[in-house]
């Protein structure tokens, strides 16, 4: 019996979803040398016909069976670009790492990053041109298409919508907009307008600078989610745990601000619960304190713009007291290099720009700027239209003024509040047009469909830092009958007859043109076709990065401005209600892909579902309990979702995330939770007309009904059990300072593995350094071909995740709670209890030590299950499907499990197999860096570390026998092979009872 919960019937296009077609396999192989060819030569555009021609003459660089490697860009994934390298066998996409040369993530990656394989592979992707005919669309050819498109542009008042971006598309947009005469809107999601704008005050500079937080000894994040879902997450992840390497001797104390704690604010030693949209104001007044206590010419210059903003002002209007104000403002004072974050779109209020304002003058005053906040050298980010832009554009689109609206890339109608009408817009626009890849809420309004190909599919190159380029190339062939998005704006325009010289016939040829002049500028000696070649092999070209910060003055006017001071913050309802980008679907483009509705919420551990969180404190009152169904109302609308109990949120909010909510998008999303853009009205940021996210005040009442809310952890706490430790930060430095690493003793016992065996393979995760992206879980994902399961065997507690994020809540002296992430694996122990109790030896254990799990000769009795006390052992209750195409992202050296087999964490075997082989060929045993694992590829903090425990001088048993090593249940004896390093906290902990 298959599991049918979360597939549907192929539809007439797809191939079957039970294996590979015969058909589609020798397409798939035909047409590999073009595809996997890609690093070397650019893949013909696909709308040329491919010949299906056998390996006769294997093409060079290509092995049967192996994976190749292709670096490429990831620009459209979440919040960040993400240079990758594409592991490409057969023709396909198998798996994603990150580009070690990359400026930004380097080799890490994010969980969204990692998904957006199922976005390439996603069966609801539009899979050729569609037109809209009856109520429903048909499917059309791509010649009439283009001709309806050619003309609708012949016709004139055209917008073509884009996303933003740094690069050559956006160039070419630009330039196809002026040649066909057509108006070209930008627009992303999260606009950052503010930042931009309070920076072009305070320094004169409209940008975003970096901010390096790994060189900070003090950090303050004012409401920024910056672990996963503001600006750079991947890339700040690295840096934050550099920041607290406490082996390194540095453990930099961090404080969140803001009304609920994020997953960023999870892993603060501090939490200043300030009113939604109102920690700008705590800002001022600590960047108050600190100006007074620090002195000097920058405390002289801003004094008489500060003066007011004392802690007793802030703490009025915000909820902090004014004696943590006063704290905070002394130890960014006595810091040597502190560094403040701003505010992130959930903090984010009618006073937007002057709130990233106060963050920037307390950068200034605390001697930030230029150190770690760095100008002339931040993240290149497009600007995008601001929701008073995108409300005058659906002005126009009402009153007639837009004929015709091309939309390639953004989905608005989901993104925008439903009050900006831009939805309400849509629908009269005479001709709407989408190269958007899949049938989202924009798209559903069009009346033509010319699907855009993947970005994995497409040519696209960004700029990531000021003259640094990142190049993203085509790793595969298109999966469906789709192009180049603007390969279809360049055929539109010539059906319309437009004379436009581009350069070249296709954007191939255009974005190489562009590289072309990159070449001429470069000076490089190097012949063009070796610096592409070059180019193309290394993702992008770096040098051009300026090294160092340049130096920024504060500007004259900011001396004078007037702060509104949360004058304007509309008045306080019952709750404040908070609305924050989902960790794993952000602004909705992670919904449907099955790995990011089933990896677990970081905080909430909630999966396929909405909930609204809600301090226990104010819910029990209310006689409200997990579970329970409550109606938000705010003045534009209301929403139905579960509640869910948070401590980690104030008492008088209430909190739900964007991602949810959709009614298009694909089966895993579509009807799915609610979208809490429902409730916001169209307010703006008076500076800038960016979106205000927070400063809404909503009416909760219960329905008496219970919601279906699935969570899959159990409890919040470890009862002492000793699952989770974490330590004070003295604690920890005087254990370091006293601890002597014997690199003589072996961290394995005689019997761990087998005497005669040269491995020992060990795993240790640094809870103080994970911050609980959960990218490891999405990298084994992709690497183990784990079965997304749906919501209702989730609900039955059958998830098939290897990787389990456990997030535990631990006492503070001060009555507070501080977060523990531990990203739980198989823990392959020495001793281990699940071996003895299989009847047919199915688990058994490896002369390596790993406890392997023989899929054949499983008969599914669960007895390694039950007795496994880390609860590691995952059942298969069905055979899952992989619908077509998303089982051509299968890894080939995985087995797909079946029905009635025992399968858990392997250590990634089939990566140690092939390294002994490679190893084997050299004449030598795997070495330290041969391979990694997939979870620690993914990882962005090098949480994680795994490697040979037999040799006691690798870094596995080095850190493995450090002052903070424990294993998890380590009364049971029973060995495991991963060793936790203990989490570290500046808070003071509470004392066991
Ligand atoms: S161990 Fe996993 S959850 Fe923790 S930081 Fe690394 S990737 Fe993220």
């Amino acid at each position: 019996m298959s599991e049918p919960s979360e597939t549907h019937a192929p539809r007439p296009e797809e191939e079957p979803s039970t294996g590979t077609s015969r058909r589609t396999f020798l397409k798939i192989l035909g047409l590999s040398g073009a595809g996997a060819t890609a690093a070397a030569c650019r893949p013909a555009p696909p709308h040329i016909d491919q010949k299906l021609i056998p390996y006769l003459v294997q093409p060079e660089g290509i092995t049967p069976g192996t994976n190749t490697t292709y670096a490429s860009l990831l620009a459209e994934a979440g919040p960040e670009p993400l240079g990758i390298h594409a592991w490409v066998r057969d023709g396909r996409v198998l798996n994603l790492e990150g580009n070690p040369d990359f400026p930004l993530n380097a080799d890490g990656m994010s969980a969204l990053g990692l998904s957006t394989l199922q976005d390439l592979y996603d069966p609801d992707r539009v899979p050729g041109p569609r037109k809209k005919g009856g109520g429903d669309f048909q499917e059309a050819a791509w010649k009439d298409g283009i001709q309806a498109l050619g003309k609708a542009v012949q016709d004139g008042d055209v917008v073509l919508l884009t996303g933003t971006g740094t690069g050559t598309r956006d160039r070419f947009a630009e330039e196809w907009a002026k040649a066909v005469g057509a108006r070209h809107v930008r627009y992303d999601t999260f606009d950052y307008a503010p930042l931009r704008r309070a920076h072009e005050i305070a320094f004169g500079r409209a940008e975003i600078p970096t901010y390096a937080v790994d060189q900070a000894d003090r950090i303050v994040s004012f409401g920024a989610d910056f672990l996963a879902t503001w600006l750079e997450p991947t890339a700040l992840g690295r840096r934050f745990a550099h920041a607290r390497d406490i082996e390194k001797g540095r453990h930099a104390r961090f404080t969140f601000v803001g009304p609920r704690l994020s997953l960023t604010g999870s892993n603060a030693d501090d939490w200043l619960p300030a009113r939604p949209g109102t920690s700008g104001l705590v800002a001022l007044a600590v960047a108050h304190v600190v100006a007074q206590k620090k002195g000097g010419s920058r405390g002289l210059e801003l004094q008489g713009v500060l003066a007011t903003y004392t802690p007793e002002w802030a703490a009025d209007k915000t909820g902090v007291a004014a004696d943590k104000i006063q704290k905070l403002g002394e130890e960014i004072a006595a810091a040597e290099r502190p560094v403040a974050l701003p505010p992130g779109p959930e903090s984010q209020g009618a006073d937007a720009t002057d709130a990233c304002l106060a963050v920037a003058l307390l950068n200034h005053v605390a001697g930030a700027i230029g150190t770690t906040v760095q100008f002339g050298v931040g993240p290149q980010r497009g600007q995008g239209a601001t929701l008073a832009e995108m409300k005058s554009l659906a002005g126009d689109m009402k009153n007639g003024k837009v004929r015709t609206l091309i939309v390639a890339g953004p989905n608005p109608a989901f993104t925008l509040p439903a009050s900006a009408g831009f939805a309400e817009a849509l629908g009269q626009v005479p001709t709407v047009v989408s190269l958007n890849s899949h049938l989202d809420e924009t798209t559903a309004a069009a009346s033509w469909i010319l699907p855009g190909s993947h970005e994995l599919e497409s040519w696209g190159d960004a700029e990531v830092l000021p003259g640094a380029w990142a190049l993203g190339q085509p790793v595969m062939q298109p999966v469906f009958d789709t192009r180049q998005r603007e390969d279809i704006l360049l055929q539109a325009a010539a059906a319309a007859g437009i004379k436009a010289d581009f350069g070249a016939q296709d954007f191939a040829g255009y974005l190489e043109n562009a590289w072309r002049e990159k070449h001429r500028a470069s000076g490089s000696s190097q012949r063009f076709d070796e610096w592409w070649f070059d180019t193309r092999r290394q993702g992008g070209r770096w040098e051009g990065a300026p090294g160092k910060p340049t130096s920024v003055g504060l500007s004259r006017a900011v001396t004078s401005h007037a702060f509104s001071g949360g004058a304007g913050a509309p008045a306080r309802g019952k709750f404040d209600l908070v609305v924050y980008p989902g960790s794993y679907l952000y602004d909705g483009r992670g919904a449907n892909r099955g790995w990011m509705q089933e990896i677990p919420d970081p905080i909430t551990k909630c999966v396929w579902g909405s909930w609204v969180e809600m301090h226990p404190d104010t819910a029990r009152p209310l006689g409200l309990e997990n579970g329970d169904e409550v109606e938000v109302t705010s003045e534009s609308g209301k929403v139905r979702a579960p509640v869910y109990l948070y401590p980690g949120i104030r008492k008088d909010a209430v909190g739900i995330q964007i991602g949810q909510g959709h009614t298009h998008y694909g089966r895993n999303a579509a009807g799915r939770g609610v979208s809490p853009l429902d409730l916001l009205p169209d307010t703006v940021d008076g500076a800038t007309g960016s979106l205000a996210y927070a400063g809404v005040a909503v009416q909760l009442s219960a329905t008496g009904q219970k919601a279906k809310m699935v969570k899959l952890q159990g409890s919040d706490l470890d009862y002492g059990r000793e699952v989770s430790e974490i330590m004070g930060v003295e604690e920890a430095r005087k254990a370091i300072g006293e601890h002597q690493v014997d690199l003589s003793e072996l961290v394995e016992a005689a019997w761990d593995s087998d005497p005669m065996s040269p491995y020992r393979w060990g795993m240790t995760v640094d809870l103080n350094a994970c911050t609980g992206c959960g990218a490891c879980v999405a990298g084994c994902y992709a690497e183990n071909n784990l079965a997304v399961v749906g919501e209702e065997r989730c609900a039955d507690g059958r998830e098939m995740s290897w990787i389990r994020i456990e997030r535990y809540f631990e006492a503070t002296a001060d009555g507070g709670f501080q977060t523990t992430h531990l990203a739980e694996m198989c823990q392959q122990c020495g001793d281990a209890p699940c071996e003895p109790v299989c009847p047919v030896y199915a688990a058994y254990h490896n002369p390596e030590g790993l406890n392997v799990q023989v899929y054949n000769r499983c008969v599914g009795t669960r007895y390694c299950s039950n007795n496994c006390p880390y609860k590691q052992r995952r059942f298969n209750w069905f055979t899952y499907d992989f619908p077509y195409p998303l089982n051509l992202q299968l890894n080939p050296d995985v087995t797909v499990r079946e029905k009635g087999i025992m399968e858990k964490c392997t250590f990634c075997v089939q990566r140690i197999d092939r390294a002994k082989v490679q190893a084997k060929e050299k004449g030598r045993l795997v070495q330290e860096g041969d391979f990694q694992t997939a979870c620690q590829a993914a990882c962005p903090t090098h949480a994680i570390w795994f490697g040979n425990l037999k040799d006691p001088t690798s870094r596995v048993s080095r850190i493995a026998k450090g002052a903070r090593s424990y294993h998890v249940l380590e009364e049971l004896n029973t060995r495991p092979a991963v060793t936790y390093l203990r989490d570290v906290t500046h808070a003071e902990l509470a004392q066991e009872t």
